[in-house]
């Protein structure tokens, strides 16, 4: 469990806090507040280091894999992925965020969405003119 930024009890489950965006934020089981994890620390700007260790961990691996050849190191890459990627959701901060912001933010993305839409219907039917 992950600590909610506005009450401080640890509300916030680990797939809520895995799937949360601005879009679809994670609800604290104990205030009901919502909160999300900002897309920005979703691409490891904020939470380079377990990014670094689990590639250099899985660099270690297969450097282990060619000089010696056992598979069972092979085996382990996923796994030790997988602990970075959980190293750095523990790791990256929860921000409040309101219903009406949240609306906001997946209004906005359905509106992207249909723009794209658009701009791609244009483009097959003038290509196919
Ligand atoms: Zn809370």
């Amino acid at each position: 469990m992950f600590q909610c930024p506005h009450c401080k009890n640890k509300g916030i489950g680990i797939w809520a806090k895995l799937w949360c965006g601005s879009d679809a934020p994670a609800q604290c089981k104990y205030c009901g507040e919502l909160s999300f994890v900002h897309s920005r620390y979703r691409f490891g700007l904020q939470s380079a280091r377990p990014l670094i260790v689990s590639w250099l961990t899985i660099g270690l691996c297969i450097y282990l894999f060619f000089v010696s050849h056992p598979m069972y190191v092979l085996l382990a890459v996923p796994f030790i992925w997988l602990a970075g990627r959980f190293w750095a959701l523990a790791l990256l901060p929860l921000q409040p965020i309101t219903q009406q912001q949240s609306v906001a933010c997946r209004q906005f993305g359905n509106g992207f969405i249909v723009v794209v839409a658009i701009l791609v219907i244009t483009g097959i039917t003038i290509a196919s003119l």
